[in-house]
């Protein structure tokens, strides 16, 4: 089943988050409960709790149309971490996904894989479902170290993970010259990528695995763009920043993945 993730990144506050994702809910519930997409929604983390609870107690919306993920979390169960967050925490509030190795984190904030590896095996053992980002930035693509970069990141994030543990992790491709650039990778150049990652995950697990798990296209996805994507062999959803922010254009998302 496809995925459409939404990663509202540091935007909406209580109000503006609860009615998209209760207007993205009512929406997709004909597809998500005919199981022909999942829908992944990650709000700050001060709004999960809010909308978790929002999501629940709606007439005709059950908690499973919208699934919710935290945009990023400590690996730690509790301690002194001043300003972060444990995967416990995040369980407590309803989410069932969170996303790790984003490149705003790994740039912005300087995750290294190492880190990002010990999220991912935290989540795992807390029973979140990590969304593993990795990706690389133009002047590795440029340098024609694209292969390299992906693989050694994917390689990186997933090391002490089972293949048993592999059916509740996803992956995101995320080219980040494509994010929040308006300029999305072309499905050709999206559906390489994706192929070698395939193709890494029976490398390092085998063919089932690989083919059973998701792995996500996110780079400037939008309504106009997600069916050329998305009818990739090896694009089995997206990560979407910008368009997910508005219950049309993430509705536009679900419905062109569902169909
Ligand atoms: C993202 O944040 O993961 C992303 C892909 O953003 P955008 O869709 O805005 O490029």
């Amino acid at each position: 089943i496809p995925i459409i993730a939404g990663n509202w990144k540091m935007n909406h506050n209580l109000e503006t988050g609860r009615a998209v994702a209760e207007a993205v809910a009512r929406g997709a519930a004909s597809y998500t409960k005919a199981n022909k997409v999942e829908v992944v929604i990650a709000p700050s983390f001060v709004s999960i709790a809010t909308i978790s609870n929002a999501l629940s107690s709606g007439s005709g919306s059950s908690d499973t149309v919208v699934q919710l993920a935290a945009q990023n979390m400590h690996w730690a169960e509790n301690g002194a971490y001043t300003g972060d967050i444990s995967p416990s925490m995040l369980l407590d509030v309803g989410c069932s996904h969170v996303i790790l190795g984003h490149s705003e984190r790994r740039h912005v904030f300087l995750e290294s894989d190492e880190l990002i590896n010990h999220k991912v095996r935290s989540a795992i053992a807390h029973g979140l479902k990590p969304i593993v980002c990795i990706g690389e930035m133009l002047d590795e693509r440029e340098a024609n170290r694209t292969e390299d970069k992906v693989i050694f990141q994917l390689r990186a994030a997933l090391i002490g993970v089972s293949a048993e543990q592999m059916s509740q992790v996803v992956i995101a491709y995320e080219p980040v010259w494509a994010i929040g650039t308006g300029k999305t990778a072309s499905p050709e150049q999206a559906q390489e990528v994706h192929a070698l990652i395939r193709a890494e995950l029976v490398a390092l697990y085998n063919e089932k695995v690989s083919g059973a798990t998701r792995i996500l296209y996110g780079g400037s996805v939008k309504p106009g763009n997600i069916g050329e994507l998305i009818a990739q062999k090896d694009i089995d959803g997206a990560l979407v920043g910008g368009a997910s922010l508005t219950a049309d254009s993430f509705l536009a998302l679900v419905t062109a993945t569902a169909q």
